[in-house]
């Protein structure tokens, strides 16, 4: 016949007490689980926080740049849109043919010490005040001359007005390949009077038939106003009589006021420039004071210089320049570029700043759930530590005792029997007196080692329950099953043939009391314990190196 291998022990009541230990480990590492899961999660969560910001601040300020960008083509288009409807309605003036205005030629007068001449607000009607009229030369007498002046004073209205509606204009005027310039506000002659030099200014160059075949309207470079009004750009339209070109009508913008709409509404960390494709500073939001006064044009500052080179080579803008980030946005019409920059270390920062609350609330939540489990781990190896015996490793006295009480209650509902047995090392002190302390202990570790293998089908359940003294609670169904467990532990024990001398049988040897709790049978911790205790008495009576068990009539005497 085939040996049949033992049965897997019985899962009973104590078990679910011993798992105790057991359970404790599988909620600790879930927790340890969670917690990194927590963690993990926190960090993608931190991350795309991160990133999504990173980006919305990217976008928010690729919108703020396209917006001024606008701001700069309205406010420039608008000027230059102005100065060429007033310019043909120059040209239409003039190719009306209708007279000059009578007054005109008697409100000129010479100047002599310019050798030149001016119009005398005294004369002349008083829409001209705040406007002045200069000119070369003889006072001019010429029908076409003063058509023409005729047709300029005319344009004055418009104007005086287009001065009245932004008054940051530095100056709005008409200037004649005639030698003469009306100009609006008023120059006092001491600091402009007209002059040959003007006729090849850019602002009047430019409207010129070789440089514009077009006749459209046109924008100057910078320059510096040689009226003292600092640096600016102009943008001008041409008259023309039919096909005979003769003057430009100009409207100037200010440095000063490109910098007001660089600088609107901006952030302090934010930086809006507009510069020429040389590179020349038009608008600089973060220079202090007035753009237009400075002696010469500023140059872009360096970070700024290498996305400017970018940009002429046509390669991609919105990267990193030393530390800046960069969006460019072309002002196509105008031949020139805005550029935004920020320190990217603050676009981070901020989207550090978004992401930091979440991702905090998460670590938090880890952390708590790592907390949790550092407890969990530390009351498992403090319960732990409270129910085994230091010296043997078996289970000590306060698990013994919460696991009687169990099975005392489980016998007592009916479920189950179980039988107690004590065992008591046989002349123990004599031992120790003989062999020495250490020794003692290690006969101890060795019977631990014997009550658990003769136990052990049993699912350790064997105690110390002080000193030499120890204990099994055997899950067996009578009194002989109990009997037999005690004959066995005193066997191996003997097997063992540790050496006693002061012992009768000159090895190591234990006594062994038992009682047996039937199931459905009402018992307290005291009385069993102490029925138990009255067998090992017994047993010692009987010589020792045995075992007796309560309610046995003949006890099995040992081998
Ligand atoms: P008996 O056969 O009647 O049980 O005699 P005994 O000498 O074993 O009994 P007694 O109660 O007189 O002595 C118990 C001895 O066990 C006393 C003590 O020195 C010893 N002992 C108790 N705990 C320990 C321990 O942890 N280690 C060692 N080495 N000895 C211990
Ligand atoms: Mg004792
Ligand atoms: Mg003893």
């Amino acid at each position: 016949m085939q040996h049949q291998p033992p049965a897997p022990p019985p899962r009973h009541a104590l078990d679910a007490l011993v798992d105790v230990t057991t359970r404790r480990p599988r909620l600790s590492r879930l927790l340890s689980l969670v917690a990194v899961l927590v963690l993990g999660a926190a960090c993608i969560v931190v991350f795309s926080i991160y990133a999504r910001t990173m980006d919305e601040i990217r976008r928010d300020h690729r919108h703020i740049a396209e917006r001024h960008a606008r701001e700069v083509e309205y406010f420039m288009e608008s000027r230059l849109d102005t100065a060429q409807a007033i310019a043909d309605m120059g040209s239409s003036l003039l190719n009306e043919g209708s007279p000059p205005l009578p007054w005109v030629a008697d409100a000129l007068a010479p100047v002599p010490e310019r050798y030149g001449y001016a119009l005398n607000h005294d004369s002349a009607p008083p829409f001209t005040a705040g406007s002045s009229l200069t000119g070369l030369g003889p006072v001019p007498l010429t029908h076409d001359t003063l058509r023409e002046m005729t047709m300029s004073l005319r344009l004055l209205i418009l104007l005086r007005e287009v001065f009245q509606r932004d008054n940051t204009t530095p100056w709005v005027y008409y200037t004649s390949e005639r030698r003469f310039m009306l100009i609006h506000p008023a120059a006092p002659p001491s600091s402009f009077f007209f002059e040959d030099i003007v006729l090849e200014l850019p602002f009047h160059t430019l409207a010129r038939p070789d440089a514009n075949p077009a006749r459209a309207h046109y924008l100057t470079p910078p320059y510096l106003d040689t009226a003292g009004k600092g640096w600016m750009v102009t943008a001008g339209g041409p008259v023309y009589e039919r096909d005979i070109f003769r003057g430009s009508l100009c409207i100037d913008i200010s440095l000063r006021q490109l910098q007001g709409i660089a600088s609107h509404h901006l952030k302090h960390d934010v930086r809006i420039v507009i510069t020429t494709p040389k590179g020349e500073l038009l608008a600089d939001s973060a220079m202090e004071g007035d753009m237009s006064t400075h002696d010469s044009l500023l140059a872009l500052p360096q970070h700024l210089s290498q996305a400017m080179a970018d940009i002429r080579s046509q390669r991609e803008v919105g990267v990193m320049h030393a530390g800046y980030t960069v969006f460019h946005v072309p002002l196509n019409d105008l031949g020139w570029h805005l550029l935004l920059t920020m320190p990217t270390r603050n676009i981070a920062n901020d989207a550090l700043f978004a992401a930091l609350p979440v991702g905090g609330i998460l670590v938090l939540l880890a952390v708590s759930i790592w907390l949790l489990y550092i407890l969990a781990v530390a009351l498992r190896t403090n319960r732990e530590l409270s129910i085994r015996d230091s010296l043997t490793g078996l289970h000590n006295r306060r698990f013994f005792d919460e696991v009687l009480a169990m099975e005392l209650a489980r016998a007592a509902r009916g479920e189950r029997g179980f039988g107690l047995l004590i065992v008591d090392v046989d002349r123990f002190k004599e031992f120790n007196d003989t062999y020495g302390h250490a020794e003692g202990d290690l006969a101890l570790q060795h019977l631990a080692r014997v009550l658990v293998s003769s136990s052990r089908e049993l699912v350790d359940m064997a105690y110390r329950l002080g000193g030499e003294e120890f204990a099994i609670i055997a899950h067996v169904d009578d009194a002989l099953q109990l009997d037999d467990v005690a004959r066995r532990v005193c066997a191996e024990l003997r097997s063992l043939s540790l050496p006693h001398t002061a012992s009768r049988s000159g090895i190591l040897s234990v006594s062994i009391g038992g009682a047996m709790l039937q199931s459905g049978e009402v018992s307290t911790a005291d009385t069993l314990y102490r029925r138990a205790d009255t067998a090992l008495y017994r047993a010692k009576q009987a010589g020792r190196d045995t075992h007796w068990i309560d309610g046995l009539t003949h006890p099995a005497p040992s081998l």
